[in-house]
């Protein structure tokens, strides 16, 4: 479910919600002038097909983004066709719901408006509709209705406006929930990978060591360096050099397509290898990463570069906490490349 609506939920967010909820009113405004003439309440039967109307030019509004102006409104046709409804035929035919209703819209286009760093005003909004529905209430105890309709009709407009002001809360609270969570998930993703390379980075890492924290027995890790890269970089550019960077990581993640490889820093990557068959296998998979990365032609424009990594891999020992298995490996990549780089040491 959050995964269909992560893909619902892109960029267009403001577009595809703005452009629902204006078809949805314009619906609702053609129930209401089909009840309103079967009531042969022909006032707000035009009322509503001024609202028809208005919906219609709102949007054209909404093809322009003037998220602003419909939001303000919108807000107000809301208000002026409860007061109207609730003068025309009383407080007791439910108008005044939907005003109950209308701060969860004004909470939702609030907090996409603050998105889109546009100024609707939330509190003063809400307030509005405090003041309009004692308004409303203290009117109906001093004035009649100007249409007095049968108890029947009184209580379908209840509960017809019970279930718009029911829908209105719910619909909207869900709708908020479900945008937090969906960009809840997309921030702790961010939070765990690399912009670069697309692959974990250490925050990731730190993780997955927890997880496995009852079989790291069964896991390598492997630290690994691209040699010397800082003389490419000054050769190349350092566009080159994050071109490299992102092919080493796909060309790794290819080949350990079951392991867990992060970015640990600028040209270091660490992996968790984990040992299916035995030592000697799992330690050939890691060289094939770097004997892999050793035969790539690497093309930028129209230079062909070749690049080689040294690795340092450590099986766990007892005991030892994350950095300590790093520091274990590292000083095995250090003798890499002390004995001449392009190997793996274990
Ligand atoms: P060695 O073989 O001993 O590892 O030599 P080296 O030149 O690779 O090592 P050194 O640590 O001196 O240099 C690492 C270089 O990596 C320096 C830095 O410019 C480069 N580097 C680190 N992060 C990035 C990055 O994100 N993009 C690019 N293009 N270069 C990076
Ligand atoms: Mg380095
Ligand atoms: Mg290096």
């Amino acid at each position: 479910m959050l995964n269909k609506l992560k893909q619902k939920f892109n960029n267009q967010v403001i577009e595809l919600v703005s452009f629902v909820t204006l078809l949805l009113f314009i619906s609702i405004h053609m129930a209401y002038l089909i009840l309103f003439l079967s009531m042969k309440c022909y006032f707000m039967a035009y009322f509503n097909v001024g609202s028809i109307i208005f919906y219609l030019i709102m949007i054209l509004f909404q093809r322009k983004r003037f998220y602003g102006a419909i939001s303000y409104l919108t807000m107000l046709e809301i208000d002026a066709h409860m007061v109207a409804g609730c003068i025309y035929l009383g407080f007791e035919t439910g108008f005044p719901l939907c005003i109950v209703g209308l701060p969860s819209l004004i909470c939702a286009v609030g907090y996409f408006s603050m998105k889109e760093r546009h100024k609707f005003k939330v509190i003063p909004s809400c307030i509005l509709q405090l003041v309009i529905f004692i308004g409303l209430y203290c009117y109906s105890n001093n004035f009649e209705p100007q249409q007095v309709l049968s108890s029947g009709w009184r209580i379908t407009l209840v509960m017809i406006h019970t279930v718009i002001t029911f829908t209105f809360i719910v619909g909207f609270l869900i709708a908020l929930v479900m945008y937090a969570l969906v960009l809840e998930d997309k921030i702790l993703k961010d939070s765990r990978t690399d912009k670069l390379t697309a692959l974990p980075n250490r925050k990731a890492l730190e993780e997955f060591y927890d997880k496995i924290k009852d079989n790291r027995k069964d896991y390598i890790l492997a630290i690994c360096d691209i040699d010397n890269f800082k003389s490419f970089n000054d050769k190349n550019g350092h566009l080159c050099g994050d071109y490299v960077l992102k092919e080493i990581a796909r060309i790794s993640k290819e080949k350990l397509e079951e392991d867990f490889i992060c970015r640990w820093g600028g040209e270091e990557f660490v992996i968790l290898s984990r040992i299916t068959d035995s030592y000697d296998d799992a330690i050939e998979k890691l060289d094939s990463v770097r004997h892999g990365i050793e035969v790539h032609n690497f093309k930028y424009y129209r230079k062909n570069l070749k690049s080689t990594i040294t690795m340092g891999a450590q099986s766990y020992e007892d005991g030892i906490d994350l950095d300590e298995w790093i520091r274990l490996a590292d000083s095995k990549l250090y003798n890499g490349k002390k004995n001449g780089k392009n190997q793996l040491v274990s």
